[in-house]
């Protein structure tokens, strides 16, 4: 907070961040495609929503990763993760369609209930945090029917705190109490093959409690522009590492902070605790 809101520091693209970029974006345009096939193309099984996604996919990846944001990344590697994302869930979704018709001898004229059982999730979903003095909240997914997921690539911030912050948000809008939230740590092997695991959160009194003094502490850093000092253990992989560890010149960092304490401090409405 007090880098990228007081002293103004852009944080750098590693190859790390890039690729965590690639595998949210990835699963938020398979979601959207195979909601989209579903009501558009009325598929009647497995087999015909596979293909339909496999085209699906092509178009996908030549619409969204020509951003030159995914330039410190090889264009291999970027190909690589996205359609190891995009495979794994054509496969898990087309099965799951093929349960359901069969098991729930479903009609595929019933398209509403097709795409809530077969896909029971929204991608990027906004919420309304203004109450909770949020802005841009933002959660991974949300899995019908109002259960928030985080999907954690690398390391970060403790992703629970985040799921209390969603839990929160949705609270203030719903009026109805959201006690379990799902993490899901998404790592990557060495051939670029990825492996994931669910873990359930409950979200209790304690966890909600940690939130609020965590986004308290966040806005008085940049309303106050206290400098919070550099963490006891840092990731290599954070956007900030250079900044911090001084790999960027004494001067450089002298003349920011100086102007950063000229400028009239900003209240801020803090974001949820991605970053
Ligand atoms: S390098 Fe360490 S101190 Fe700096 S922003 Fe990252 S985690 Fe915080």
């Amino acid at each position: 907070m007090f880098l990228r809101y007081v002293l103004g520091v852009r944080g750098r693209f590693s190859k790390y961040i890039v690729r965590g970029l690639v595998v949210h974006v990835a699963f938020r345009e398979l979601v959207h495609s195979l909601k989209r096939v579903l009501y558009r193309d009325c598929v009647r099984c497995g087999v015909e929503l596979l293909e339909a996604l496999k085209r699906e996919g092509h178009a996908v990846f030549s619409r969204v990763f020509e951003d030159p944001i995914y330039s410190s990344v090889d264009a291999r590697e970027v190909e690589t993760l996205f359609w190891e994302v995009w495979r794994r869930g054509m496969t898990i979704y087309s099965g799951a369609f093929d349960r359901y018709i069969r098991n729930a001898n479903v009609d595929v004229k019933y398209l509403d209930s097709i795409v809530r059982m077969v896909v029971p999730l929204d991608v990027e979903f906004r919420i309304d945090g203004s109450r909770l003095g949020l802005s841009n909240v933002r959660v991974d997914a949300l899995l019908f029917p109002c259960i928030p997921v985080e999907i954690k690539v690398g390391e970060g911030v403790k992703p629970e705190l985040a799921l209390a912050g969603y839990a929160l948000a949705l609270e203030s809008v719903i009026r109805r109490p959201v006690n379990y939230g799902i993490v899901v740590n998404v790592e990557f092997r060495s051939d670029l093959s990825l492996s994931w695991r669910v873990k359930t959160v409950h979200i209790d009194d304690d966890l909600r409690l940690e939130f609020l003094h965590e986004r308290d502490k966040r806005a008085d850093i940049v309303d106050k522009k206290i400098d919070p000092g550099v963490a006891p253990s840092c990731p290599t992989t954070c956007p900030y590492y250079d900044y911090c560890h001084g790999r960027v010149s004494e001067e450089k960092r002298a003349s920011r902070e100086r102007k950063a304490q000229e400028r009239p401090s900003k209240k801020l409405k803090v974001r949820v605790l991605k970053k």
